[in-house]
């Protein structure tokens, strides 16, 4: 699908903004919100190692701080867009807050492929009331 293709490349895109001296592992993620806008993100690392955030969530928090909580897909791609990246564990749950129904697209050589978050997450954390 065209539309998984773009936001992969854009993910890609922004992977090069990656603040990652330590790892040197640069990340990018763009996320698409059900009124079609897109928000990116990348991994942003400290010093203090806990105190890095991942792209995913970089990308997550920044369309939730614009009001916007109906996400529909997330994009994860490195700099080298041939390469596979997956969402580690954390984002996986942040990303089941806001679209537990919706799918992730990552690269497998270059090519966009779009997994459910729930085959990626069956089991997310939920506080039951
Ligand atoms: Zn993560």
């Amino acid at each position: 699908m065209e539309e998984n293709r773009q936001l992969l490349e854009i993910a890609s895109k922004t992977a090069a903004f990656a603040y990652a001296p330590y790892s040197g592992f640069k990340v990018g993620a763009a996320v698409l919100t059900d009124d079609g806008m897109v928000f990116t993100g990348c991994n942003v690392e400290n010093a203090a190692y806990g105190s890095s955030m991942c792209a995913e969530r970089t990308a997550v928090f920044k369309a939730v701080s614009e009001a916007k909580t109906n996400l529909k897909k997330i994009a994860v791609a490195r700099e080298d867009i041939g390469e596979t990246v997956y969402p580690c564990g954390a984002c996986l749950q942040v990303l089941s807050e806001f679209m537990y129904d919706g799918t992730v697209i990552i690269s497998k050589n270059g090519e966009p492929v779009e997994i459910k978050l729930k085959d990626m997450l069956p089991y997310n954390f939920e506080l039951k009331k």
